[in-house]
């Protein structure tokens, strides 16, 4: 049998700048794909409407540019390869059209709540000291019933239809079996009212259709990932394999965030330091090269990378040792 073919993606949102974080996530999706003479496509996930911010990602893809992580493919735009963008891909109609077919299977259902239910449900789980989850009260509406508030232009969002028991498992290549119960899953948000389909609908429906085989991202997305496999079970979709990378902090252990600056690429660049040094960097956040050497060009990280010897562990960002191995370029 032919081996399969390696496709990665980084599928940043464009919410501002891009800070080690993310380079990090799109430096190792890019060298997975590579060590293996695999695909690296790059897809702005920009359908939360209210994150979005102007100009990130002509941001992103001047920092992805610089450091030499050039994507493979994605629809042509003005004479070159753009990046796949998700609210294009929502103007052709294609998460609506799954999301439907998951209502036809029973897994997702229409909500018509309004804002003062919702809200009130949240207040009432607050006030018992319980995490919210919605209370699947239009899941009860009878085919009849929903046919008619959508002829009368009830408002609606869609929601998967998850089990309130039992447990799902996953399989992370990093962390190793994840396992939660059914009852900590929301039936989360597909189609918002606006049409527009949540981050994590648009990314599963498009790491299948784009025949992403290695999803890698940071680990603040390992608890939602549950929610994303029974997706891909109701479609009767393979499960790609999973590589969550460990949290970067600072050297006073707190998670760096894009809140406490100075560390996005282009603040880096600002303060001098050399797009081959902060590739060098980032590669080291995270992954024990087998050897000893320290210092790295991009041929050479595509040919030691092995994702398998990503750490768990946080990795801490060293401000000393970056400062140093700057220096050495
Ligand atoms: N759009 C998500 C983000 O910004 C990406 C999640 C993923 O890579 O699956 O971070
Ligand atoms: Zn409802």
């Amino acid at each position: 049998m032919d081996k399969v073919k390696i496709r990665t993606r980084f599928a940043p949102s464009p919410t501002g700048r891009m800070h080690v974080g993310n380079l990090r996530t799109a430096l190792y999706a890019f060298l997975i794909a590579k060590h293996e003479d695999g695909d690296f496509l790059l897809r702005i996930e920009d359908t939360d409407r209210e994150r979005y911010v102007e100009g990130a990602t002509q941001i992103i893809y001047n920092t992805l540019k610089n450091t030499g992580l050039i994507h493979d493919e994605g629809p042509d735009k003005d004479g070159g390869v753009g990046p796949y963008v998700q609210s294009e891909r929502q103007a052709q109609g294609i998460y609506l059209k799954y999301a439907k077919q998951l209502i036809d299977k029973g897994e997702a259902y229409y909500c018509f709540c309004d804002k003062e239910r919702l809200d009130d449900l949240r207040s009432k789980a607050e006030e018992a000291k319980e995490t919210y989850r919605y209370d699947k009260h239009c899941l009860n509406l009878s085919k009849e019933e929903v046919e008619e508030k959508l002829a009368a232009d009830v408002p609606y969002i869609i929601r998967q239809n998850n089990p309130t028991t039992g447990t799902t498992s996953f399989n992370d290549d990093i962390y190793g079996t994840i396992t939660v119960d059914n009852s900590e899953l929301d039936d989360m948000i597909l189609i918002k009212s606006d049409g527009y389909p949540t981050y994590n609908f648009a990314n599963v429906i498009d790491d299948h259709l784009m025949g992403i085989t290695h999803v890698v991202r940071g680990n603040e997305y390992l608890s939602s990932s549950p929610k994303y496999n029974r997706l891909y079970d109701a479609f009767g979709w393979k499960v790609p394999t999973y590589v969550h990378c460990p949290l970067i902090t600072n050297e006073e252990h707190q998670k760096l965030s894009k809140r406490s600056g100075h560390s996005s690429y282009e603040d880096l660049v600002e303060q001098g330091f050399l797009s081959e040094a902060i590739v060098n960097f980032v590669a080291l956040l995270g992954w024990s090269p087998r050897s000893n050497e320290e210092i790295f060009n991009m041929d050479e990280l595509i040919k030691e990378f092995d994702y398998r010897n990503i750490n768990k562990s946080p990795a801490v960002f060293d401000m000393q040792k970056f400062k140093w191995m700057n220096g050495e370029y």
